[in-house]
């Protein structure tokens, strides 16, 4: 094989070169001045980057530690919670959190849809005993391509006047949609490394607004590793409760400076035009009836990540592994319900326009490979929306 792969797996996410290069680099004594130094500006960096004045804690783990870190220190055994599906990963969040004596709300869904806030208030109104203690959100389902209106979902807590904390699992979503905690309202975010912030995996990330410090203050699950508390220590060792991830923590710093350099809200713009893009190729394909979108209203469908149903007989996992092994383009595969069903483009993260032609054009000549049905132009139409929005 020569050339690049072109990895567009929604997480991991391709790792710029210039963050690799920040991690290539020996092992230093982690008590030095230098290194609490470069500590301190990162947690004081990440509470701009999340925007808030409340405290960012980062674990050592993928993004289900950060799960289970934001359920330990916000819930206590015996809370209720709601937790409105979205597909795949709404329902593994839900399932940990059964795990801890919790119980969790449901408000079902089709998958192909983002959670609906009218739906939201009314489970919020009908609970007059105050129950619930938190609502917690998929911001972006990766597993099925649908982003979730937070002003919207806040507003319906507001509307109903509950006083249920907001949680958002932002793992898909982090520099890829806005979110910015306080002004939109968030109480919590969760988030990881190796989707759009371009790292490698294991770094997580729980950023707790005012209110849900507070509530962390009060809870009485037991914990000691994801403990908020204990890690709000002066003391820099405590902040990771043991040996901080140097070379974690010096690509990361390279990540919030390449951030700074291109401005969030530029980034979040090229998400939504790139995204944008991919869904052009994919409305072409479909009008050969072999595929659609996954996500019904086109409003819903997210910045980071395209999830194609497929039709009849044409199967999703061997578009994946002729385009994979031949094409040198790596997608994600269908997830539980949609295993077998799907397939999904991931475009979040180190993404510009000819990357995403590039992996858009191994899907094209993979469909035409197979003798997929599909819509022809669809490199074209991509190419045209691109130059008229540059
Ligand atoms: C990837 C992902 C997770 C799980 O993260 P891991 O790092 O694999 O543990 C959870 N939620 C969402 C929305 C994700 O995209």
């Amino acid at each position: 094989m020569t050339g690049r792969m072109f990895l567009q797996t929604p997480g991991p996410t391709n790792i710029p070169d210039d963050i690799l290069s920040a991690m290539h680099r020996p092992a230093e004594d982690f008590s030095t001045p230098e290194f609490i130094a470069t500590m301190t500006a990162m947690f004081s960096e990440l509470k701009d980057l999340f925007a808030t004045i409340g405290e960012v804690f980062a674990y050592i783990a993928n993004g289900h530690g950060a799960w289970e870190a934001s359920i330990v220190n916000l819930l206590s055994p015996g809370d209720h919670v709601l937790v409105p599906e979205t597909g795949r990963f709404s329902v593994v969040w839900r399932d940990m959190i059964k795990a801890f004596g919790i119980t969790a709300e449901e408000i079902p869904n089709d998958w192909r849809s983002a959670i609906d806030p009218q739906q939201v208030e009314d489970a919020l109104r009908r609970d007059t005993e105050r129950k619930i203690k938190a609502v917690l959100i998929v911001h972006v389902e990766t597993g099925t391509g649908s982003v979730t209106d937070l002003r919207a979902i806040r507003a319906a807590i507001d509307a109903a006047g509950h006083p249920a904390l907001l949680v958002v699992d932002a793992i898909a979503s982090f520099g890829c949609h806005e979110l910015k905690m306080d002004e939109m309202g968030v109480d919590c975010v969760i988030a990881a490394s190796q989707k759009g912030l371009m790292m490698p995996i294991g770094l997580s990330f729980t950023a707790a607004g005012p209110k849900a410090m507070e509530v962390s203050e009060k809870c009485t699950a037991n914990r000691e590793y994801w403990s908020w508390k204990s890690r709000m220590a002066l003391e820099m060792y405590r902040r990771f409760c043991g040996t901080a991830p140097m070379h974690m923590v010096w690509g990361l710093m390279r990540t919030m400076e390449k951030i700074r350099e291109e401005g969030i809200d530029n980034i979040i713009a090229r998400h939504a035009r790139l995204g944008e893009a991919a869904r052009r190729a994919v409305g072409v394909w479909s009008e050969g009836g072999a595929m659609e979108f996954n996500t019904i209203d086109p409003a819903s469908r997210s910045n980071s990540i395209t999830c194609i149903r497929t039709l009849g007989d044409t199967d999703p996992d061997a578009i994946r592994t002729i385009a994979r092994e031949k094409f040198n383009v790596s997608l994600g595969g269908g997830l539980a319900d949609l295993k077998g069903k799907a397939f999904r483009i991931g475009h979040m993260g180190e993404m510009n326009e000819p990357m995403l032609l590039g992996a858009l054009g191994g899907v094209d000549i993979t469909l035409k490979h197979m003798g997929v049905p599909h819509g022809d132009g669809a490199l074209n139409a991509v190419s045209k929306y691109l130059a008229e929005t540059a």
